[in-house]
């Protein structure tokens, strides 16, 4: 099919609520795109950050592949072997990065239900109504995450939302001091703010976060759905900061491309009561195998510290940058935002044209979420037409 007649019959029925670009995807391998016209891209997108270990990885794909002839969608109500092999996986993975004795593990099928879990098991677990969220934070698009998430584009069309949520300024420890008291259940932050503009907070602000939280009895939940899986250098990007928050919530890359959302705590907070909280799908054997094999390449292919190493090269590329129009590169590992002097939509629609996907943080902060395994190559090609575009 050719780019007229797949948007002709999307364009015809869609329910209009995602925004595209005029172009349609139709095959991706490694760190690179193709449209339905023949034209090659570079990813800096990761496909919006779920592909960490680029597109159709041979190692999972194999296991998707061997695991569609077996078992695919499962049984919420049976134990299964492909989920119990990934709950140690993902375990021993969790407990080393936040030095947890041990954990518990709730699957789901999106970033927004990994966050609806962590939200219900802290109301469930504290009793107490109350939710402290940060302002540029986001997490996701369902009521209850739509709540913790603060740009009001997102949120004014739907409201009623959510009772018991409060935003506060981020990496701002003071109005934490102030926010959180004996009825919040939980405090919902990111490690690297992504949507809200690729703002790193800072050690200081999350060591004593984690002491505020500790002494006023509220969970600490990091929302890690796309600074996890080896974005920023680390397995999450807690370790940065030696932090070891009460719950983590994963989604984007840890289920290889397949629809998934975990939500982990540590096990000294109990489990939900049996029949509580579940989903269909969720921890299903063909996402489970996809995910386990995510778990398997990050570490064989030391992609967390390839993020880091690359991370730093692409920064410092940038930064030596003459570009007048450039007002500051932020991030960590793979996690770059470079924000501009003016609108990113012109300079993201210039970068397509000359082969770069990449992304857009808020109005005027440029995003690169590539995959991991890209090549320096091509990082290379990224700064110079990024270069080119902006002078
Ligand atoms: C993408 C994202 C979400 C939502 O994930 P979905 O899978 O789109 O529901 C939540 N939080 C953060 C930080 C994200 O980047």
């Amino acid at each position: 099919m050719n780019y007229e007649e797949i948007y002709g019959l999307e364009s015809k029925y869609t329910s209009g609520g995602v925004g595209r670009r005029p172009v349609a995807l139709v095959k991706a391998q490694g760190a690179r795109l193709w449209d339905s016209e023949g034209n090659v891209y570079i990813d800096c997108a990761g496909a919006q950050g779920w592909a960490n270990v680029g597109h159709s990885h041979p190692v999972v794909t194999q296991a998707i592949k061997a695991q569609l002839d077996t078992y695919v969608a499962g049984q919420e109500s049976s134990y299964n072997d492909q989920r119990a092999l990934w709950m140690r996986d993902l375990a021993e993975v969790m407990q080393t990065s936040l030095g947890w004795d041990s954990c518990y593990i709730h699957p789901s099928n999106s970033g927004t239900e990994a966050i609806e879990a962590a939200l219900k098991f802290a109301r469930y677990q504290t009793g107490r109504p109350n939710i402290v969220a940060t302002m540029r934070g986001f997490h996701g698009r369902t009521m209850g995450s739509l709540s913790a998430t603060w740009n009001k584009k997102y949120r004014e069309p739907f409201e009623p939302l959510v009772p018991g949520f409060n935003h506060v300024p981020y990496d701002n420890i003071e109005a934490m001091t102030e926010a959180i008291d004996d009825t919040t259940a939980a405090v919902l932050v990111e490690i690297v703010q992504g949507e809200g503009g690729v703002f790193p907070g800072s050690g200081d602000y999350f060591a004593a976060l984690r002491q505020l939280c500790s002494e006023r009895g509220a969970l600490l939940i990091v929302d890690e759905i796309q600074t996890g899986v080896g974005r920023t250098g680390r397995w999450l990007a807690c370790e940065h900061h030696a932090l070891a928050p009460d719950v983590v919530s994963l989604g984007k890359s840890i289920g290889g491309g397949l629809p998934m959302g975990v939500t982990v705590w540590r096990s000294e907070l109990g489990q939900f009561q049996s029949g509580l909280h579940g989903s269909t799908f969720g921890g299903n054997p063909l996402v489970c195998a996809a995910s386990r094999a995510v778990i398997e390449v990050m570490a064989e292919e030391q992609l967390p510290q390839r993020a880091e190493q690359l991370g730093a090269w692409t920064r410092d590329a940038l930064e030596a940058l003459p570009a007048r129009r450039i007002r500051e590169v932020r991030g960590l590992g793979l996690m770059i935002g470079i924000e501009l002097r003016t609108k990113v939509t012109p300079v993201l629609q210039k970068l397509m044209e000359r082969g770069v996907w990449a992304l857009p943080a808020g109005l005027n902060v440029l995003r690169l979420l590539p995959p991991l395994v890209i090549d320096q190559s091509d990082l290379e090609q990224v700064v110079k037409v990024i270069d080119e575009v902006l002078s």
